[in-house]
Parts: structure tokens; C-alpha cells; sequence
């Protein structure tokens, strides 16, 4: 008898006739002798919906009351779950996260999981119930209310199976698995059959939406094998889990993009000790998270003088400019440049590691297509480049043709 912990997506409960599939599912999983422990989201739409009206109540609302407010649609998904589990005539009991005492910091909209007691959870199963716990919510130290993020069921079920130390632990939603890249604008990408932790994570946070990045943290952490598959249909999924031999052959697993960053240019910056810290410390201080920095030679040609240019996260890009643009008044840089219309594409694979040439590769790749690369940034298992927005598509594609990822 095996102990499974399945999580099912927004997607997958969003109406009463699906939360009975997914029921229905859960008790076959049951009746074959197993375990079962069902972590559920919000049906589709409502987390939103909640969210809009505490907005509606007043602009900035109180995070411990948003809190108390959003980790409700959880609980409805879980009562209904459970009741659709009586009309067939089987047993399963509900859990919110705090009665399945799952207990986090307090940090109200992103808490993080510090510890689960799952002496209630194993009561429940001993005595034979399939057991429903409300995803993405927990308890903090002093009894409030807490919500993991958004996407932080996927959290929930992972640590629930790190905790039970589950046999499996298997996220269900409404893709079939982790594919070389988006299906929607590469029809060639195909499914992975594994894929590492680390890569899932660079994937992730690049863009891939099949999973939350904290879960995957969390999983690679605890060591927690994970199974993505579709809600409804019957195909195997992806397996993530621990990098092996057979993954360090393939030397890119995956093709990447990202259209959530901005750019900015301070051009003439003096070019002496402590520039690049000046400029960046009131950034983190606004908690604008920096990723790609270049610095060179200003196009003027003085010696003295460069050009710094780094991406954030566009949405972060008018308080940047802002934050900035003082400092380059102050430090008396020439001026500040702001781009919206940028594209980041990344080649991902943990066998790029003990390879030459991927870099090379993609450049050519990029440049067969007449697409100028504006920025490169590269990692132990990773090779980014900016371009121009518009070109997003026509990139990706020609990254998975030149690497072949559609072929095992
Ligand atoms: N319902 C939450 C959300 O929409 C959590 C989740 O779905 O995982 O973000
Ligand atoms: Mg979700």
C-alpha cells in the first residue's frame, strides 16, 4: 500500500462537475489499496475574485485580512470535494491548513512553510479516510492566518509529501507535463519524460508556468520526487527529481523566454570605485530585484567614463527609472534610458556543464534569423540572451531547431 499526495489546480475544480472527476479519480486511486491525500486550489477565478474585492473595500488592503479572505476559496474547494466524495458513498474529511497544522513564518501573502505535525493527517488515514487539506495556507506562531503566494498550493502538496514522507507525490493540472519549451508558440516542443530540479527551476523562473518556483525549491530541498500530469487525461507527465546520468547527456534540455523585464541605461557614468554599488543599493532598497548587469566603455570613447545598463522586472521599471534617475543626477551621469521592448531567451541543460560551443551555437542560431542580441548573461547551466521583444517567437523556435530538442 502506497501513500500519495495529489494536488489539484484551479483549472481542475472549477466547477461542480469537475470536482466530481476529480473525486471520482481520487477514489479509484483508494480503492486499489492506497493512501490518499488530496491537496486542492481555489476554484478557477476565485482567488482573483477575492482579491478584487478586498481591493474594491479599499485600495491597499490589510494583508492579515486579505489573508483571512483569499485562503477561503480553498475552503470552499475542499468541502465540496469532500462531499462529492460522500455522494459516491466514500468517506473523506476536509482539513484547513491550520487543522492540518501546517505552520509558517508571518510574512502575510508569501509565507513560508516552517513545519508541519501531520500526527493529525495520519490519524484520519489510519482510519481509512482520504483526506482533503486546503492548499496554499498555513498557521503563523501567534494563530494568524497565513497565505503561501500566489500558485503556493503546489507548495502545500510537496510538503505534505516531504512531511508524510509519501510513496508519491503528483500535481495535477490542466498541461500534461514540462515540455523543451511553449507549446503555444514552438508546435515541435516536445514532452519531457525528466527533468531535473535544477533545470525545472531555471525553467520556472524563466517563464515555464507549470509549477510554482518555491514548490520546486522546496521539493529539490527535501528531496521530494515530483509527478506533473493532466487533470483528465491519461498521458504520463513529467517526473522531476534528482539530476542522474542519463539527463547530463542531453546538453540543452530546454528553451526559455521571458517578456517581464525592462531595461535601463545610465550612460557617462564615472568610471571609478563604488559607481555599480551606488547605483544598485537604492534599487534593493526599494526592493527592486536586479538581474542582468552589463558594463563597458562608454560609446563616447573617454576612458573615463561607462555605460551601465541592467534589466528589472517591467512592472518594477517606473519606480526604477525614478529611484535612477537621482542617482545618476547625483553621481552626474549623462542620462537614464528606459526599454520596455525587450525579451530575454535562455537555452537551459544541466550538460552544459562539461560542454564548449552551446554558446557559439545559439549566437549563430540567433544571427541566421537577423536577430540582434542586446545583452548575454551565462551560468553553469544557462545562456541568456536579451532581444528585441518582437522577436521572441521567431527565437525560440529557432533555438529548439538548432539544438534539435525535438528529438529524444
Ligand atoms: N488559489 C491560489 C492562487 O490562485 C493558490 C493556488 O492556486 O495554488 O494563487
Ligand atoms: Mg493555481
Amino acid at each position: 500500500m502506497a501513500l500519495i499526495v495529489q494536488k489539484y489546480g484551479g483549472t481542475s475544480v472549477g466547477s461542480l462537475d469537475l470536482i466530481r472527476q476529480v473525486a471520482a479519480r481520487v477514489i479509484e486511486r483508494k480503492q486499489e489499496g492506497n493512501d490518499v491525500v488530496v491537496v486542492l486550489s481555489a476554484m478557477a477565478g476565485e482567488t482573483d475574485r477575492l482579491l478584487n474585492l478586498a481591493r474594491e473595500m479599499m485600495p491597499r488592503p490589510d494583508p492579515r485580512e486579505v489573508d483571512v479572505l483569499i485562503s477561503t476559496g480553498e475552503q470552499v474547494s475542499v468541502a465540496l470535494f469532500c462531499l462529492a466524495c460522500r455522494s459516491m458513498g466514500v468517506e473523506a474529511r476536509s482539513l484547513l491548513g491550520f487543522q492540518a497544522r501546517i505552520f509558517t513564518d508571518h510574512l502575510y501573502g508569501k509565507a513560508r512553510i516552517t513545519d508541519i505535525d501531520t500526527s493529525m493527517l495520519r490519524d484520519y488515514l489510519d482510519r481509512g479516510r482520504i483526506v482533503a487539506v486546503a492548499g496554499f495556507q498555513g498557521l503563523d506562531e501567534r494563530g494568524n492566518i497565513t497565505t503561501l503566494g500566489r500558485g503556493g498550493s503546489d507548495t502545500t502538496a510537496v510538503a505534505l509529501a516531504a512531511g508524510l514522507k509519501a510513496d508519491s507525490c503528483e500535481i495535477y493540472t490542466d498541461v500534461d507535463g514540462v515540455y523543451t519549451t511553449d507549446p503555444n508558440i514552438c508546435p515541435r516542443a516536445r514532452k519531457m519524460e525528466r527533468i531535473s530540479y535544477e533545470e525545472m527551476l531555471e525553467m520556472a523562473s524563466l517563464g515555464a508556468k507549470v509549477m510554482d518556483i518555491r514548490s520546486v525549491e522546496f521539493a529539490a530541498k527535501y528531496g521530494v520526487t515530483i509527478h506533473v500530469r493532466h487533470a483528465r487525461l491519461a498521458s504520463p507527465g513529467t517526473i522531476i527529481t534528482q539530476e542522474d546520468k542519463s539527463m547530463e547527456d542531453r546538453i540543452v534540455s530546454g528553451v526559455a523566454y521571458s517578456k517581464n523585464e525592462a531595461r535601463i541605461t545610465i550612460t557617462k557614468v564615472p568610471d571609478k570605485p563604488g559607481m555599480a554599488a551606488r547605483i544598485l543599493t537604492p534599487l534593493s532598497e526599494a526592493g527592486i530585484v536586479v538581474d542582468m548587469i552589463i558594463q563597458n566603455t562608454s560609446a563616447g570613447g573617454s576612458e573615463d567614463l561607462t555605460d551601465f545598463t541592467f534589466t528589472v522586472p517591467k512592472t518594477d521599471l517606473e519606480q526604477a527609472m525614478k529611484v535612477v534617475s537621482e542617482v545618476a543626477r547625483d553621481i552626474g551621469a549623462e542620462k537614464v534610458l528606459g526599454d520596455e521592448n525587450i525579451a530575454k531567451v535562455s537555452l537551459i541543460g544541466i550538460g552544459m556543464r562539461n560542454h564548449a560551443g552551446v554558446a557559439t551555437k545559439m549566437f549563430n542560431a540567433l544571427a541566421k534569423e537577423g536577430i540582434n542580441i542586446r545583452m548575454i548573461s551565462t551560468s553553469e547551466i544557462k545562456i541568456s540572451c536579451v532581444i528585441t521583444d518582437k522577436y521572441t517567437e521567431l527565437a525560440v523556435r529557432a533555438l529548439h531547431d538548432a539544438f534539435e530538442l525535438e528529438k529524444l
